[in-house]
């Protein structure tokens, strides 16, 4: 496994796995333990997914030393707020039965964001959380976030595929040293991406997928990356990328498929701002 250096120091590993939308607690717990067997050690889980008890089983079953692992979740916006953060990730511990968490991101770039990082900043002192950091935030919110706290963000946690590069906030977190993570790597599967012309041409020249080749354009681009499937087949061959480097020129291609805008929405179209800000996990 290859791994990037936060700016705090701690070592994530660059590729990971993903559970989003595996709302099936059983799929979720044997999903995370192909995902361990394969040699995943990165797992994104939320508590708005609701799967956090499903990831801690599998990771309790693998046997694998809790310092080998490195575990994501995030904070609901319901939960953000001096004292309420605290008491969500108190939560969180507890769902996925551990001592500590590796990355505790802001889920959501919405309401009291300032008061939930005071108490992430409070977790991290006290060692509860290696890494704290945030997702979906556009860059006038995350600069806005650096200029006024104490801990700068480790992670940004953001939409990042073939179709949605993001290389203007990849640049800006380059500069400001926070490191870029991709949510969705595959889209989602939309834009017919497993199919798509370009990217299979590309594989073809190193015997690998279309998957495979979007992993490793993220990877080479110091991207961390973290797809989501429950097949295991998939999840094997979404963790060999580390077999081969694509060239300058393939890379230069896939940046002609950028369409510069979300796949799924707007983090800033109010309609949307008010539907997640409004969503309730009980
Ligand atoms: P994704 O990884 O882009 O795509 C997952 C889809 O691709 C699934 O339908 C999966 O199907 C399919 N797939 C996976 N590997 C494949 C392969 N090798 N060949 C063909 N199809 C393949 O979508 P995502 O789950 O939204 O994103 C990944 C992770 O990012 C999530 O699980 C979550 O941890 C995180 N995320 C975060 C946010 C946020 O707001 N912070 C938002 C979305 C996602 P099968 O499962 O049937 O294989």
């Amino acid at each position: 496994m290859e791994f990037v250096t936060l700016n705090n120091g701690v070592e994530m590993p660059v590729l990971g796995f993903g559970v989003y939308q595996v709302t099936d607690l059983e799929e979720c717990e044997r999903s995370v333990s192909d995902a361990l067997s394969t040699g995943y050690r990165l797992i994104d889980t939320a508590s708005a997914y609701g799967n956090e008890t499903a990831v801690g089983k599998a990771i309790k079953k693998s046997g694998i030393k809790r310092e080998d692992i490195f575990l994501t979740t995030k904070l609901w916006v319901q939960d953000a707020g001096e004292g309420k953060t605290r008491n969500a990730f108190n939560k969180s511990l507890k769902n996925l039965g551990l001592e500590y968490i590796d990355l505790y991101l802001i889920h959501q770039p919405y309401g009291d964001i300032y008061g939930a990082w005071r108490d992430m900043e409070a977790l991290l002192k006290e060692g509860l959380v290696r890494a704290i950091g945030v997702s979906n935030f556009e860059s006038d919110r995350l600069i806005d976030l650096i200029l006024h706290n104490e801990v700068k963000p480790a992670v940004n946690q953001i939409e990042t595929h073939p179709f949605n590069q993001q290389i203007a906030a990849h640049d800006f977190m380059k500069e400001n040293d926070v490191q870029q993570e991709s949510w969705g790597p595959f889209a989602e599967g939309k834009h017919d991406i497993f199919t798509n012309a370009l990217l299979a041409g590309i594989g073809k020249k190193y015997n690998k997928s279309v998957a495979q080749v979007i992993l490793r354009w993220l990877i080479q681009r110091s991207i961390v990356v973290i797809p989501k499937s429950v097949k295991k087949e998939r999840i094997e061959q979404n963790f060999d990328v580390f077999d081969f480097s694509l060239s300058g020129e393939d890379m230069d291609q896939i940046v002609s498929l950028d369409l510069k805008t979300s796949s799924f929405f707007d983090h800033r179209d109010p309609d949307m701002v008010k539907w997640l800000g409004t969503r309730k996990l009980t």
